[in-house]
């Protein structure tokens, strides 16, 4: 068992929890009950013929729009959540995760102090056992922040510092600690901790909010960043997933957790066109809702198809649609959808079909999708 770092203050306006041991500490002589699992419909993607595990380890990368939610869980009964959303998104995530059977969260990461990513914490630690809590060491001056530490400390829990390069055991996956590698950042991004889950032959990388700095940090350590299934860095902003990190990590699928439609034009269109260029699946919150990734610990299979490499960035001097071809009346002219879209489109062209391979097409009145898509049909 690895030994921690001894608790750390965890912010200056409060007082230093104290430094014995928490009641909730997992020790080797402590007996964990696993918890409750409810049963589940196998997911619809089926593994490739190989040697399976009969208890897969499921990665959920829940959908809270704009911001990260992970909930990892473990084929003997362990569960790791990683963030836990915007303050709004409090519900939700203790919904999603009671729906899950989850018991107790034997690791909790907040892996920086921002809104979306610890806003809901403090329902989660209110809500289930908790064992570990790794939280970066800065603090940050919210209301949020200051209420997940007040949740921490009438729980009488402690918070650990992460420490790059140490390892702990998430029953038979093993996590390693990458990031951060440093003590000191401009901002609060690149304080977030970068977290490599191996379970047999398979890998996840769950980034946080990470930008170059950190991840040049991360490639002058010698880590061995090569993961199959890399968590987008903040968002799929150009801040983050430079060429050389993704070289490193040369990923066979990304994901990316974003809100559909969101200010900040994420994911960027630079990230998404090196995603393409080295033909990366990417699955999308804003496109495919949860996604929740499962390992049998050779092949890594997903609940939904990938989505699409189109970046959140307007594209207002893109030249304006050409008319088509065909004369007809307005309301009946000629639209094309897929079977498994949810809308129907005026160009074959339209970014959001650039996947699809059948693409089905008809005058308006017989078409059986009714939701407009709100790219192509002004
Ligand atoms: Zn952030
Ligand atoms: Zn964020």
């Amino acid at each position: 068992m690895t030994t921690f770092q001894v608790p750390t203050t965890i912010a200056s306006e409060t007082p230093a929890p104290p430094s014995i041991p928490s009641t909730n500490e997992k020790t080797n002589s402590e007996v964990v009950e696993p918890p409750t699992i409810t049963p589940e419909p196998e997911p619809s993607a089926t593994p490739e013929p190989s040697i399976t595990n009969d208890t897969p380890i499921e990665v959920h990368f829940i959908d809270v729009g704009q911001a990260d939610a992970i909930l990892i869980k473990a084929p003997t009964g362990e569960n790791m959540l990683i963030d836990a959303g915007n303050n709004a998104d409090r519900p939700e995530v203790v919904s999603y995760l009671k729906k899950q059977g989850i018991n107790k969260i034997d690791v909790l990461v907040g892996t920086h102090p921002h809104e979306d990513h610890i806003g809901g914490l403090d329902n989660v630690i209110n809500s289930f056992d908790i064992g570990q809590i790794y939280m970066p060491k800065v603090s940050h001056t919210t209301k949020t922040f200051e209420d997940v530490l007040i949740a921490i400390q009438n729980k009488g829990l402690k918070v650990t510092t992460p420490v790059p390069g140490s390892t702990f055991d998430l029953g038979t996956a093993k996590c390693t600690i990458l990031a951060p590698n440093n003590s000191s950042y401009e901002g609060l991004n690149n304080y977030s901790i970068v977290v490599k889950l191996e379970y047999g032959n398979t890998s996840f990388l769950f980034t946080g909010d990470a930008e170059s700095v950190s991840e040049q940090e991360m490639l002058s350590k010698g880590y061995d960043l090569k993961t199959d299934a890399l968590k987008i860095g903040h968002h799929g902003s150009d801040s983050s997933t430079t060429q050389a990190f993704l070289d490193a990590v040369n990923p066979k699928y990304a994901i990316i957790m974003v809100g559909k439609d969101n200010s900040y034009g994420h994911p960027s269109k630079v990230v998404m066109d090196r995603l393409q260029a080295k033909s990366v699946a990417v699955y999308r919150t804003d496109e495919n809702g949860t996604i929740v990734a499962t390992s049998d610990g050779n092949n890594i299979t997903f609940n939904v198809k990938p989505g699409s490499y189109s970046s959140g960035e307007t594209t207002s001097s893109a030249a304006p649609e050409p008319s088509p071809s065909v004369t007809v009346p307005t309301n009946d002219r000629i639209v094309y959808w897929t079977s498994s879209g949810k809308s129907y489109h005026y160009t074959k062209s339209c970014s959001t079909l650039s996947r699809s391979k059948n693409i089905l097409e008809g005058p308006l009145s017989s078409c059986p999708k009714t939701d407009p898509c709100d790219k192509c049909v002004k």
